[in-house]
């Protein structure tokens, strides 16, 4: 099962990905999540990319897709997989339309406000990328990741400045793909605004 998770930044995509891979037993490949860890281990992509992703502002396309191309290719997305965060654009999309066929696109439909505040509550543990939310999923301990005991962090891009211009740089850029799917046949709209278990059952039922 190759699935794609579309939506705007804060509507839950890598949160559900961390359950449905479980559940659906493929890996969960998040564009975001590479780059933060190119970024954490100093490669020379990490260097290249480390600006770019505090503005909020997206990295090249061609970068992105080279990196997907090599990710796509590994062993445990051979039988499906779970892209999060890609594609972002037109050229992105019509570059995966060549390396792979594509199930399902789901959809995440969150309004704005509802978006803003998932942003700015989100913390995330930086050596294992484990989401939380200080009010809708917080951890044991104030600031801790449950498992490592980690100090949790918030995202440079998920201050309000960056929070503002990654909303407006979907608008422009990456929400022109509902369409582009929904001509394709592939696109199937997801209410995310329910608890992450609603949310996973619905697109279990799609599926
Ligand atoms: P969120 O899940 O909050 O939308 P991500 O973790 O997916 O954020 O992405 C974080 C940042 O990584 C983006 O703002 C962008 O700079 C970069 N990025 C991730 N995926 C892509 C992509 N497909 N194309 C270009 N840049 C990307
Ligand atoms: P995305 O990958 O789309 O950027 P995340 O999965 O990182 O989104 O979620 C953004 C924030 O919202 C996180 O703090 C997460 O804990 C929280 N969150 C995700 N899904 C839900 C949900 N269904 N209900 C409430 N909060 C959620």
């Amino acid at each position: 099962m190759n699935l794609v998770f579309l939506g705007p930044p804060g509507a839950g995509k890598g949160t559900i990905a961390a359950l449905a891979k479980d559940t659906l037993r493929i890996p969960h490949i998040s564009t975001g999540d590479l780059f933060r860890y190119a970024i954490a281990h100093e490669t020379s992509l990490g260097k290249q990319v480390k600006a770019i992703l505090a503005s909020g502002e997206l990295v090249p396309d061609s970068v992105t897709i080279e990196m997907v191309k090599e990710r796509l290719v590994k062993s445990d997305a051979k039988d499906g997989f779970i892209l999060d965060g890609f594609p972002r654009t037109i050229a992105q999309a019509d570059a995966l339309a060549q390396m792979t066929t594509i199930d399902h696109v789901i959809n995440f439909v969150l309004d704005r406000d509802s978006i803003v505040v998932r942003l700015s509550g989100r913390r995330m543990c930086k050596s294992t990328g484990r989401i939380y939310h200080i009010t809708f999923n917080p951890p044991k301990v104030a600031g801790i990741d449950d498992e490592t005991g980690e100090p949790l962090i918030q995202r440079p891009d998920d201050q309000e400045e960056a929070i503002l211009n990654r909303l407006s740089v979907y608008e422009r850029q990456t929400q022109p793909l509902i369409d582009y799917y929904r001509h394709k046949g592939l696109l199937r709209d997801v209410d995310a605004s329910g608890a992450p278990e609603l949310v996973l059952q619905s697109i279990l039922k799609i599926i």
